[in-house]
């Protein structure tokens, strides 16, 4: 396992590391433990969670680490945060379903 203070990287861009740690933070449950994980930069209780975006599992506590420690992620998987981030904005909304189920106050 590596030491966080080995990958603390202190010119990581705040603001990538704003984005990066709100990716993490939104991850869903995979798993939850007995128990919580100490930040091992800080001691600050650090969360009992594993969370997942179907590709990748990290540890609840692991936004902690990128925003308030500046440790960097390998790259490839920010390269798929930012794959995943940008496929987001890509979608396209399409409301024809509820227009056609729902009267909407709108529409009248
Ligand atoms: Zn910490």
């Amino acid at each position: 396992m590596p030491n966080p203070a080995d990958l603390v990287d202190p010119g990581w861009d705040v603001s990538e590391r704003q984005w990066v740690a709100d990716y993490l933070a939104h991850g869903q449950v995979a798993a939850s433990w007995m128990g919580v994980a100490r930040c091992r930069l800080c001691l600050r209780v650090n969360g009992s969670r594993d969370l997942t975006d179907g590709s990748f599992l990290w540890p609840e506590g692991l936004p902690h680490y990128v925003l308030d420690h500046a440790v960097r992620l390998p790259s490839a998987f920010l390269d798929h945060i930012v794959r995943r981030l940008q496929a987001l904005d890509q979608l396209a909304r399409d409301g024809s379903w509820w227009r056609s189920h729902a009267a909407c106050p709108s529409d009248e």
